[in-house]
């Protein structure tokens, strides 16, 4: 087995929203107000491979954003290790990290808002390769023109600014500015919602082919489990910030164990209805304030036992790649 380009390992990262002056105040006066803390990814395990995509899916609030972002080093894990080619970024040497922070590049939803309105493309594309000794001065703007031509953007456009373009090429611009510093593995955080129906398609098909040209990896974060099945060729469930289930993208939509997966893919519009018989997901995500013991999903789980209410079920792993987090997947 060849070592994962990515590894996390029992990645926790919670979020403390600590009291205002006021709030600290109430507190010493005996007001019940306290520091709230997000549980937003609770000891998540994931291994991508080398050229894979994997797509990360889950309701609004599960955390697989916060993930995304673990992964790209926009925020630090609380607990837990992600491992990039199989070394331990935390414990990494000031040099290996900035391999690794370039290596890995995240592509955002909403390119108007991730982009800076007040630079021209030239310098959104061709800052950072200039800055990190990837390109000299000298070839920096034929290194945008290429960049912008490998995304589908005209290079003759280089010196207008983001809101002179359309929302699908805003987003290529996104894509172009991560792959200016020559990344190995991208995150794309539900990279093509904010898009047109009509553009999806096509800035799915620039994901894929880039992915061949390029010998990309990427993590692919997403609600939309149609979009998934398309490009994914292994799909991992969060709930509430924990994995609940992970296998290869057929598998996974042929025959989901976990209640949660069962209950998201009942409610996904396919072509195929084969696989309908499922009951919808009922009932709000519980607060990651205050997440649910045991089994997080227990209270919406239509298959509840006793057990889940008081035991965290463990990620077991069966068949060649699978791993499902229930008490009771084999029923
Ligand atoms: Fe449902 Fe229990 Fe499985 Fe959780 S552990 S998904 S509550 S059956």
């Amino acid at each position: 087995m060849t070592t994962p380009i990515l590894e996390i390992h029992n990645v926790s990262k919670r979020f403390t929203k600590r009291l205002d002056l006021a709030g600290k105040i109430a507190a010493r006066l005996g007001s019940n107000i306290r520091e709230e803390t997000v549980h937003a990814v609770d000891t998540v395990n994931l291994s991508i491979h080398k050229g894979e995509v994997v797509g990360l899916v889950g309701e609004s609030g599960c955390g697989k954003s916060t993930l995304g972002r673990v992964v790209a080093g926009i925020h630090p894990a609380t607990e837990g290790q992600v491992f990039y080619e199989g070394k331990d970024i935390a414990t990494m040497s000031p040099e290996e990290k900035r391999a690794a922070t370039l290596a890995i590049q995240m592509i955002f939803q909403d390119p108007f808002a991730s982009l800076n309105q007040r630079m021209r493309v030239e310098d959104i594309i061709g800052e950072a390769p200039l800055v990190h000794g990837l390109v000299s001065k000298a070839e920096q703007s034929d290194y945008v023109d290429e960049i912008m031509t490998k995304v589908g953007l005209d290079p003759s456009l280089k010196r207008r600014y983001p809101h002179q373009f359309s929302g699908g090429q805003r987003q290529r611009i996104g894509i172009a500015r991560a792959l200016a510093v020559k990344p190995k593995f991208l995150v794309c955080d539900e990279a093509i919602a904010a898009l047109d129906v009509s553009i999806q398609a096509q800035v799915i098909n620039l994901f894929m082919d880039l992915r061949e040209e390029l010998d990309l990896t990427y993590l692919f974060i997403s609600h939309d489990l149609s979009v998934v099945e398309h490009i994914a060729d292994r799909v991992a469930i969060m709930y509430l910030g924990r994995l609940v289930e992970s296998a290869g993208t057929e598998e996974i939509f042929d025959s989901p164990k976990h209640p949660y997966t069962q209950a998201l893919l009942s409610e996904a519009p396919r072509l195929d209805q084969r696989h309908r018989e499922f009951t919808p997901v009922k009932g709000e995500i519980p607060s990651p304030l205050d997440p649910p013991q045991g089994c997080h999903f227990h209270p919406r789980c239509p298959v509840a036992t006793a057990a889940c209410n008081a035991d965290r079920p463990q990620l077991e792993t069966f068949g060649a790649d699978r791993l499902v987090s229930c008490h009771n997947w084999k029923e």
